[in-house]
């Protein structure tokens, strides 16, 4: 049976946009350069199963993997003190929550930090 994909309607494009607004002038400190990493990057998360292709987000971690994928240092808005959290939270490395990128020891860093179970 053929999946009849739905269009996003107003509202989800509408949050769509404003999301992506606030990660481009928020979130995101520094971007990726190296276009292979990109590259790799894009090809790991559009064959994930955590990968929403509608909204083109990552299930587990929220982000929009067109932008996720091109940023080398991000802010965590779920992570930080006062000082951090004004600035759009506390500075990361971009990752993949389920180590896909090849980077597992930094996705099991910051899952230690957030008390989730680490990756084999
Ligand atoms: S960031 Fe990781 S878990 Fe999320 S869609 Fe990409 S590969 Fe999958």
């Amino acid at each position: 049976m053929e999946l009849i994909e739905r269009k996003l309607n107003f509202l989800e494009r509408a949050k769509k946009l404003t999301k992506e607004k606030l990660a481009k002038g928020f979130l995101i400190e520094e971007e990726l350069t190296d276009q292979k990493e990109i590259d790799f990057r894009l090809e790991k998360c559009r064959s994930c199963i955590w990968y929403d292709k509608r909204k083109d987000e990552c299930k587990d971690c929220g982000c929009i993997v067109s932008l996720k994928s091109t940023t080398k240092v991000s802010r965590n808005p779920n992570r930080g003190g006062f000082k951090e959290i004004i600035k759009g939270g506390e500075l990361e490395q971009t990752h993949c929550p389920q180590g896909r990128w090849n980077d597992k020891d930094i996705a099991n860093f910051y899952r230690s930090i957030e008390g989730r179970v680490l990756l084999d």
